[in-house]
């Protein structure tokens, strides 16, 4: 028997007055809503078909759009449904590429201002990645990630984790027939894909939220829609253990984990989830991870803080501890925040710890912090835009 383990967050309720909407829905759910709408039965599988091919496959933002429904029925849908994306507040373009997106999700009720996420999408020559968020805010409290110190506001909805990949895509034209920005920052050229990998290591847990990220998994890797590869689909995890087999039973992505320490009283102090799931029955976990193989191997990320966890003997004992693992480690210097406890390690220490990681056998590419001049690495999201804008406030007031 698989243990559930489930956030002890609020999952939204729709917004009291809006029309249901389509985009981000699972195919199940256009199908009941069209069910709800009063079709008949006999034309539900084929309108669903239809209008899954509009929305994810074409990038389809108004029902006018969708040239073989008749337009009696486009009519009925547009008066009945919705295709809303979160709202984008901002957009921000890094000089190496790196777009960022402050997104402001639709109130949940009367009271509900909208909650803000970010997601952000990291271009590179063979591959583009979006990293999107799975909460807003984080219950679990690493004492390096900013995200930690913000409280848990609620769980994403599917339609709001697909959203995410949505409005990436539209925004960089990657729909067929949508045009790329002119500013000859996103991957071109016949058959390449703006967003290639999806990787869940923006705001939230995400095994605290599985229940929305698993059909959201489903709907990005869909072969009639977005299509995009489950071996191109990564989860972070801090290391939930039992949702971490469901993760593997349920939807087939990419597996990695934020290990960060390789003892567990420092790891218990960095990644306090590891009283509850200690390193040993971590590493059991991804052992019996299903699909883990030689061909799809288990990321192990590794912040590099300053006389914390950097030294060659730590190095030495992540090698050891990963004995059986189909691993890859994935060593991401420290991004500061202003407050933070710690500092990130010299380059020297951490060329040196990299060595002794790739003596043994491991890839061990360290993570270059991309669009810093954004504030879009990790652990810096949302709540440093936010200071920004209590610093412009500030400013705006002492005028
Ligand atoms: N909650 C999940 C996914 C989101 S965090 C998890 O913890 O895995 C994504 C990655 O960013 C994790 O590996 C996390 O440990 C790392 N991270 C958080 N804050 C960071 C910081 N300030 N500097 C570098 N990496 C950070
Ligand atoms: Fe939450 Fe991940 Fe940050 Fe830990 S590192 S506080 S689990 S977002």
């Amino acid at each position: 028997m698989t243990l559930l383990e489930t956030a002890p967050a609020p999952s939204p309720a729709a917004a009291p007055t809006a029309r249901p909407n389509l985009a981000g829905m699972t195919r199940s759910e256009i199908a009941s809503a069209l069910h709800d709408l009063g079709l008949p039965e006999r034309e539900i599988r084929m309108r669903t078909n239809q209008l899954w091919h509009w929305i994810y496959f074409r990038g389809a933002r108004d029902f006018a759009e969708m040239l073989n429904i008749s337009k009696t029925l486009r009519a009925t849908l547009a008066d009945s449904f919705e295709l809303r994306l979160p709202e984008i507040v901002e957009e921000q373009l890094s000089v190496d590429g790196t777009r960022k997106w402050l997104l402001r999700l639709a109130p949940t009720n009367p009271q509900d201002k909208g909650a803000e996420i970010e997601c952000v999408y990291i271009p590179e020559s063979d591959r583009g990645t979006l990293c999107v968020s799975s909460q807003v805010g984080c219950t679990l409290t690493c004492s390096f990630c900013h995200t930690g110190t913000q409280r848990l506001v609620r769980n994403l909805t599917t339609a709001e984790i697909v959203g995410q990949l949505l409005i990436a895509r539209q925004r960089l034209g990657d729909f067929p027939d949508h045009e790329r920005p002119r500013d000859g920052l996103v991957p071109s050229g016949e058959g390449v894909r703006a967003v290639s990998n999806i990787v869940f290591m923006g705001m939230g847990e995400p095994l605290y939220n599985l229940e929305n990220v698993a059909p959201a998994i489903e709907t990005m890797a869909d072969g009639d829609g977005l299509s995009l590869s489950k071996r191109r689909i990564t989860v972070s995890t801090s290391g939930v253990v039992p949702q971490i087999e469901r993760l593997g039973a349920d939807s087939g992505a990419m597996l990695a984990i934020s290990l960060h320490a390789v003892r567990d009283d420092l790891r218990n102090e960095l990644v306090p989830l590891n009283k509850k799931y200690p390193i040993r029955e971590l590493l059991q976990a991804c052992r019996d991870y299903p699909g883990a193989s030689n061909a799809r191997r288990i990321t192990f990320e590794y912040v590099m803080l300053k006389g914390i966890n950097d030294s060659p003997a730590d190095a030495r004992e992540l090698v050891r501890l990963l004995k059986g693992v189909p691993a890859k480690i994935n060593l991401i210097p420290f991004n500061p925040w202003p407050g933070a406890p710690y500092e990130c390690s010299d380059w020297e220490t951490i060329e040196q710890f990299s060595d002794i990681v790739f003596n043994a056998g491991y890839a061990s590419p360290v993570r270059t912090p991309r669009g810093r001049d954004i504030l879009a690495a990790c652990g810096q999201l949302k709540s440093e835009t936010e200071k920004l804008r209590a610093r412009a406030r500030l400013a705006a007031s002492d005028e």
